[in-house]
């Protein structure tokens, strides 16, 4: 999800349906997700994918999906589609991106330590002592971001992390040898933090803003694939690239594709753990199921078949209300191509920008039940007027 500071805080409520489709209360059910499936999650979000930057994930993607689409394409930049019955007229878009907020080399001190910008939204409060990945074109280079001792620190007067103070160490003496070891100016740093389950219960791990939605939406196609849907219309599962710094890629490669209809997904924040204000954040938790936005990119039509498939096959879902901006790729469908039907599915996650971003696994499987049946509600040329 874009990090967009100046727009006005959402307000959001959560809705149950009374019916529940969760297994039995004590019993483990066995998961929705398959071993390759798993190991594909793993092996994806591991991989370090910065905005810009994003090729070798997306090999990886276009990899595990091959096997369950028609045919698959990519743009200048890298955003990569997955068509299934490429020659249909009317087509419908499920769209996820692929980018993690990551850091340039922007200034390297004459003693040798590094100073950084943004790519994306990345957040200076988290990165004191925290192990970086910088990298070259000669591989990655290992840096650390240093931070004075708590011994050394004023009390009362000490500075919080900000742009203006977080540095990193690579080792070196000088800028001279930083450049030796193949350090430049515009090379791009991730945090090497890696994918885990806690309690069986939540995936955790860095930029499962949205990496998960690659999945999920691959998913989909899989389960499609496996279950032998035939769809009445062409199905571009789409990749995007470039989200976290304002929704560059999908802005592209909306007019490439020129669709009917536009089913994003990505994630929002949970607001049930400690420092959260649900009256500026809303209601929201994990497990409860996939979050439905309303707001003016969010067609009400589209967004009426979602909840009535949702109602229909009992697929919990909460409810949030997102304003002028839904923050995600939605507004570039929505806003673009002279005005894409577009519906926002949302995944409730925890420490959004964080290296341990977290998802109930409950909710990732609801998500990927709730696109996959919405598909399947959708007609054949649909037509989402408001004056029919
Ligand atoms: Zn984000």
């Amino acid at each position: 999800m874009v990090l967009s500071k100046y727009l006005p805080l959402p307000l959001q409520t959560s809705f149950m349906p009374k019916k529940k489709t969760t297994g039995k209360k004590g019993k483990k059910s066995p998961s929705f997700f398959d071993a390759p499936a798993l190991e594909f999650l793993k092996t994806y979000l591991d991989n370090p994918s910065p905005t810009g930057f994003e090729s070798k994930g997306q090999k990886l993607w276009m990899e595990y999906i091959r096997p369950h689409c028609d045919t698959i394409f990519t743009d200048n930049y890298g955003t990569a589609v997955a068509v299934i019955n490429p020659k249909a007229d009317y087509k419908v878009v499920i769209e996820a991106h692929c980018d993690e907020i990551s850091w340039f080399v922007h200034y390297i001190t004459k003693d040798g330590f590094i100073y950084l910008r943004r790519n994306g939204g990345s957040d200076h409060q988290i990165a004191p002592s925290k192990r970086v990945n910088i990298h070259t074109d000669g591989g990655i280079v290992k840096a650390v971001f240093g931070w004075p001792a708590i011994h050394v620190r004023e009390p009362g007067k000490e500075e919080n992390p900000s742009l203006k103070n977080i540095f990193l160490d690579v080792g070196a003496s000088s800028d001279k040898e930083v450049e030796e070891m193949g350090v430049h100016v515009g090379c791009v740093c991730t945090y090497e933090d890696s994918f885990m389950q806690l309690n069986n219960r939540y995936f955790v791990g860095r930029a499962i803003d949205n990496r998960i939605g690659g999945f999920m939406i691959a998913e989909v196609a899989r389960l499609l694939k496996k279950n032998k849907k035939k769809l009445p219309f062409g199905l571009y599962i789409t990749n995007s690239v470039q989200e976290e710094v304002g929704l560059r890629g999908a802005e592209m490669i909306v007019n490439r594709i020129k669709p009917d209809v536009a089913i994003i997904t990505d994630v929002c924040h949970d607001t049930q753990t400690p420092m959260m204000n649900k009256v500026a954040q809303g209601d929201i938790a994990c497990g409860k199921g996939p979050v439905l936005a309303y707001g003016p990119a969010v067609h009400n039509n589209l967004l009426k078949v979602i909840i009535q498939t949702a109602q229909r096959r009992n697929i919990p879902f909460q409810r949030e209300a997102v304003s002028r901006n839904t923050g995600t790729d939605t507004d570039a469908f929505a806003f673009n191509g002279g005005g894409v039907v577009s519906a926002l599915i949302s995944l409730p996650l925890r420490y959004m920008h964080t290296t341990v971003e977290s998802v109930h696994q409950k909710d990732v499987e609801n998500v990927v039940k709730l696109i996959y049946e919405t598909l399947q509600s959708i007609k054949k040329g649909q037509d989402f007027s408001y004056f029919k």
